[in-house]
């Protein structure tokens, strides 16, 4: 029964969960009852007050995470998904506009221009890597582009230098998302000083988390002024006089309560430990799976300080004779669920995201009311294209080539990390009961 694959009814390498990513400890715990004793669970006013910015945990969070990541400006927001919108709607952003967005990432980055009724227009990726790169931004530029919302995906930075340049060139505003990056960087430049605007999540799935949360990082005092209203009831104080002017300034509460700022902090100190263990961990599996002749890390980018949000990793069909997912699906069937996560099935995926351009929203062109806009509205005049075979490079690698690794977290031991390594080989070895 050993030698049988457990896909086919023999025994799987392993059968007890793997543990928990539990990051949460005392130092939590203890910074929430001080929050609940002094009973203030959220200090924010949204009107013209000192308090307009929060209370003393949010902004003793905001002051560590800019010191941290070597910003001027932090603002806490209750997600990274909120704070794409303030980020999004701080550039000025016009009805009818285009923001230039990656096919291949959480869906968030692709809908937060739509927010503000602009269109999200998809560039490829690097051949390399998973980020938009930057020939592909080039080719996608219009008189209407704004702003382009670049991703540091599963870790890695994106490529600051080309991309940078080309926004330069054309007047336009880099909103880095570092959800997947916190801590990061790139010529020891960290993620969220990258662009204009870099937006982290504090998410439970994330490196470092507060259940829901985001923050906001900015060195533009302008940009900082506007995050800072549209997070809370910007309507309520915004005044048609002042810099950051009336455009865009639209009701919504995106505000942190104290309970998560407070969480949040202490999940700051822990970030630099917490990368350590993950790094250390994804070497190990980079080392021995890349041992399978078809297994490939591919190259990491020069300069980059890569936190693995994910370990992404590359199979080669041809080199196997089998298709990657009937391999990885193998290698699933012989592992574990991780503990607390169980209805999450084996945390290794065959690709990642389906290319966003293929969501139902963006194939029938459909999202504020019936009538398509801001897809089809009369301040947007051009013929959109969103089918399949648009971003080439996202296609290949999400169908055929890429496969993800989910087991890296800190929490993770080396006798775990043997173990996915074990099953992975022994399919390898197995491979031609697969065909
Ligand atoms: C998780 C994630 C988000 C959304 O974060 P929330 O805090 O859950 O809103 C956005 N972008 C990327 C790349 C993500 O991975």
């Amino acid at each position: 029964m050993k030698n049988k694959l457990a896909i086919h009814g023999g025994t799987k390498v392993r059968t007890e969960p793997f543990p928990a990513n539990e990051v949460i400890g005392t130092e939590e715990k203890e910074a929430v009852e001080k929050v609940l004793d002094r009973g203030i669970l959220s200090q924010f006013l949204g009107s013209d007050h000192e308090l307009f910015y929060g209370g003393e945990q949010v902004q003793l969070l905001e002051k560590e995470w800019a010191d941290y990541f070597g910003v001027k400006h932090a603002i806490a927001v209750n997600s990274c998904t909120s704070g794409l919108y303030c980020a999004v709607g701080a550039t000025g952003v016009e009805p009818g506009e285009e923001i230039i967005v990656s096919p291949y990432t959480m869906c968030a980055s692709a809908t937060a221009p739509i927010i503000f009724n602009a269109v999200p227009i998809f560039a490829d990726i690097e051949d390399d890597f998973y980020c938009l790169s930057a020939e592909r931004i080039r080719e996608k530029i219009t008189p209407q582009t704004r702003a382009i919302i670049i991703v540091d995906l599963f870790g890695q930075p994106y490529d600051a230098e080309k991309v940078n340049a080309v926004a330069r060139q054309h007047e336009l505003v880099v909103i880095e998302d570092c959800a997947q990056a916190p801590g990061g960087a790139l010529n020891g430049k960290p993620t969220g000083s990258l662009g204009d605007i870099g937006v982290f999540s504090l998410n439970y799935h994330k490196h470092i988390h507060s259940g829901e949360g985001g923050v906001v990082t900015t060195n533009n005092d302008l940009y900082a002024d506007r995050i800072r209203k549209i997070r809370n009831h910007a309507e309520a104080v915004a005044s048609a006089d002042s810099p950051a002017g009336l455009v865009n300034m639209i009701g919504f509460n995106f505000r942190m309560t104290e309970i998560e700022a407070a969480i949040a902090r202490c999940q700051l100190k822990k970030l630099d430990n917490l990368l350590n263990q993950r790094i250390k961990h994804c070497r190990l599996l980079q080392k021995r799976l890349t041992e399978i002749p078809a297994i490939t890390a591919g190259p990491s980018r020069p300069g980059a300080k890569h936190v693995y949000y994910v370990l992404p990793m590359q199979f080669d069909e041809a080199a196997a004779g089998i298709s990657r997912d009937v391999f990885i699906d193998a290698v699933k069937a012989e592992l574990p669920c991780t503990h607390l996560r169980e209805k999450e099935g084996v945390k290794i995926g065959s690709g990642y995201v389906k290319p966003l351009y293929l969501l139902d929203m963006f194939q029938n062109q459909t999202a504020y009311g019936s009538k398509g806009c801001p897809f089809q509205c009369s301040r947007y005049n051009k013929k959109l294209v969103y089918t399949k075979g648009l971003c080439p490079v996202t296609e290949r690698k999400h169908e055929k080539e890429l496969f993800i690794i989910d087991l890296i977290h800190p929490a993770m031991k080396e006798s775990d990390l043997r173990d996915v390594i074990e099953a992975f080989q022994k399919v390898w070895d197995r491979r031609d009961q697969l065909k």
